[in-house]
């Protein structure tokens, strides 16, 4: 039985709008469709596949742990993800970790963590919860809400409450809200959907400020710009601001379903036995994955990487816009890479995707007005000089119509 993209549209939900072609095979930066068509992998799976596809080290650790052990519940604990807590901890700030399976669970957890300390700490008035416009912290229903774009969370009823919005990378719309009601404040290091925008440094240092003044504790989601994309194992190492709680999933398994909350132990103690929970949390064979992944990403040579390839990118990206005039910022961190496009352009980043795909190239898009490339942080240098090849091609192709 032969399947194609149509079948999508008779048997999936349409929540969706997925490209004109299907793949079917990857390896490293190059994927393959039905037809055979070769493409460029520049979207890494949304800033997930931080290996590339296929990448033998985790192809191994997951065929070794399928003979193993598959699924045992948290009614028992496992090897693998006690393998991996102890990695993530002794390279991080954080002294505990809670698994999960994506990263919106990664951040429900980190919400409620934070509530149920002030609570805890401090009554049932300290509750509130301060976040960025703008932002996105993923699709449950808090976390969607706790996400700054209305358009994602209206229109299903009533929203939790005490969520209060502040602008991104403006201390003052946070001073003007923050108080003793407020339990934590939660912010991206780097806005990724909301368009690939960098905190500064005075900002994310300001937050740490304002909440150790108000008792609050300071949420970071590294959800996207965690696990090396930046050149860093996390975004927070490179501004040298420490959060209370971190999020992480996306790139943690490269692409086996896998999220972590790390915190400290102080602020761990509050999650006692029963007040939290999921049954696939910390499973086997996504730890075993993540586990052989943050092996290779940790060593220096591949967080060195990243910062080089960036190089790559950027002047590349670069030569192009000089030729062809389209982008008027280019920016990002590490290999979180967005360039915006010139006002007369604006509301135009899907047609160049679908031009990219036509020249052999996978490339996303952060809202409307923002070209996003996400690739593996090992991509070789030839896939990169070939991926902005066939993105020159569709950029001239786009000018041109
Ligand atoms: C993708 C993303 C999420 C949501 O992760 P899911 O795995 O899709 O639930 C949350 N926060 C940030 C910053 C993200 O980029």
């Amino acid at each position: 039985m032969a399947l194609s993209r149509s079948d999508f549209d008779q048997y999936m939900v349409p929540n969706y709008a997925p490209a004109a072609f299907v793949p079917v095979r990857g390896a490293g930066s190059r994927v393959w469709d039905q037809e055979g068509r070769e493409y460029v992998d520049f979207a890494g799976g949304i800033a997930v596949n931080a290996l590339g596809h296929c990448h033998p080290a985790l192809v191994g650790a997951l065929t070794a742990q399928a003979q193993q052990l598959w699924h045992v519940s948290n009614v028992f604990t496992n090897e693998p993800a006690l393998a991996l807590a102890q990695k993530l901890v002794s390279a991080t700030f954080a002294d505990k970790v809670f698994f999960c399976n994506s990263g919106a669970e990664a951040n429900e957890a980190a919400l409620k963590l934070a509530r149920r300390v002030a609570i805890e700490r401090h009554g049932e008035k300290k509750h509130k919860v301060l976040s960025a416009l703008n932002s996105f912290h993923g699709r449950t229903f808090f976390t969607v809400c706790v996400g700054g774009q209305p358009k994602y969370s209206d229109g299903f009823g009533p929203k939790p409450g005490g969520i209060e919005y502040f602008e991104y990378n403006n201390l003052a719309s946070v001073e003007a809200l923050i108080d003793d009601e407020t339990a934590c404040v939660i912010v991206e290091p780097i806005q990724g959907e909301g368009g690939v925008t960098p905190a500064t440094r005075e900002f994310l240092q300001g937050l740490r400020k304002l909440c150790d003044q108000h008792d609050a504790l300071l949420i970071f989601d590294e959800v996207q710009s965690g696990v090396g994309r930046t050149g860093s194992l996390y975004a927070y190492i490179d501004y040298g601001v420490t959060p209370d709680i971190l999020s992480s999933a996306k790139g943690l398994g490269g692409g086996f379903p896998v999220g972590a909350m790390l915190t400290t132990a102080e602020i761990a103690k509050h999650l006692a036995v029963g007040t939290h929970g999921t049954t696939y949390g910390g499973n086997p064979l996504a730890c075993a994955v993540a586990g052989a992944l943050f092996d290779v990403v940790s060593q220096p040579e591949v967080l060195a990487g990243v910062r080089q390839k960036r190089q790559q990118f950027v002047e590349g990206i670069a030569a192009i816009n000089a030729k062809l005039g389209v982008f008027k910022e280019v920016r990002g961190l590490g290999l979180l890479i967005g360039a915006e496009l010139k006002d007369e352009y604006a509301g135009q980043a899907r047609e160049i995707l679908a031009l990219a795909a036509q020249q052999g190239l996978m490339v996303l898009m952060a809202g409307p007005n923002v070209i996003r490339f996400a690739p593996s942080l090992v991509i070789p240098q030839a896939d990169i000089a070939d991926g902005l090849a066939r993105f020159e091609r569709a950029v001239t192709a786009f000018v041109g119509q």
